[in-house]
């Protein structure tokens, strides 16, 4: 039996690998505003993190965005995309 692969992304807060549906997309389009992409299809640099404040609270200690948008991510982004997500938990 042939099993379908499911593509797995890496979550930037836990470090697990999870199937795209688990994660949600971070983008940084060209204007360098980095955001939450609830459509997975806005343009730019993806990076993928559980729909969960836990991690991206991690991230936010590991900086996570940083290295992912190999830019510097200020802490404030970080608390505008945890607020995002706690709004889309609610
Ligand atoms: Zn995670």
């Amino acid at each position: 039996m042939k099993q379908k692969k499911i593509p797995l992304r890496k979550c930037l807060g836990c470090n697990e690998m999870k199937g795209k549906k688990e994660l949600i997309r971070v983008v940084k389009n060209q204007e360098g505003e980095i955001k939450v992409d609830l459509t997975g299809k806005a343009n730019g640099r993806g990076a993928y993190i559980c729909l969960d404040k836990e991690c991206f609270q991690k991230a936010k200690k590991t900086k996570a965005f940083n290295r992912a948008f190999q830019c510097n991510v200020e802490d404030e982004i970080y608390e505008k995309l945890i607020q995002e997500i706690d709004e889309c938990e609610g």
